[in-house]
């Protein structure tokens, strides 16, 4: 949600800078790429071409890569059957980019408990699982991300509006079925939300 990388023709100023790089564009002009990151859960690596690829061999794929199918998901969450359902989403090993509020946002689109053990994920639940994935990203890239606590912006600076796609993350109450108190816990040291009416 928050840390992003910013574009500007001018100078990147702003407090929390990690890494600020100049070029130029085509036209000869001067660009900046600065890497903001005020809560620094970000890496960094200096990697050859070889090293590059190691690393990005230990990520899982993209949801929006072919790799992702029904049948990748249904492996994967069959891979580690002891544990909870949304520890494993947010393994980046198996799902890259699946991050917290994420997690709990697929957990409620799919009406799935986040501390549902994955070995308990019934046959005729993954199609709903499959498609929460989608459910929970589509709306939120249309609207250009989350941004929460003032946190997140994209590369030129603009807060998302994703706040208004949530069902559960940070949510009173449950905005699938408006009736549910949202639930939260803490589930591998992240905060988690749910609805106890709609995820069984
Ligand atoms: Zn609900």
């Amino acid at each position: 949600m928050s840390g992003a990388w910013n574009i500007s023709k001018t100078p990147i100023t702003k407090k929390h800078t990690h890494l600020h790089l100049e070029t130029k564009n085509q036209n000869k002009e001067k660009i900046y790429l600065g890497y903001v990151d005020p809560r620094r859960f970000g890496f960094m690596y200096l990697v050859n071409q070889k090293q590059r690829e190691a690393h990005l061999k230990k990520l899982g794929p993209d949801i929006y890569d072919p790799e992702f199918t029904p049948s990748f998901l249904q492996e994967m969450i069959k891979k580690f059957p002891a544990r909870k359902l949304k520890v494993t989403l947010l393994d980046q090993k198996l799902f890259a980019g699946i991050g917290n509020y994420l997690a709990s946002e697929i957990c409620a689109h799919a009406k799935l408990k986040p501390t549902r053990s994955c070995k308990s994920i019934k046959d005729k639940e993954f199609p709903l699982l499959y498609q929460a994935f989608f459910k929970a990203l589509d709306p939120s890239i249309k609207s250009k991300g989350l941004t929460f606590s003032g946190g997140y912006q994209d590369a030129f600076g603009e807060k998302g509006n994703g706040l208004q796609n949530l069902l559960v993350f940070h949510q009173k109450v449950c905005q699938n079925c408006l009736k549910g108190k949202v639930k939260s816990l803490v589930l591998a040291g992240r905060n988690t939300f749910y609805c106890p009416l709609c995820q069984k």
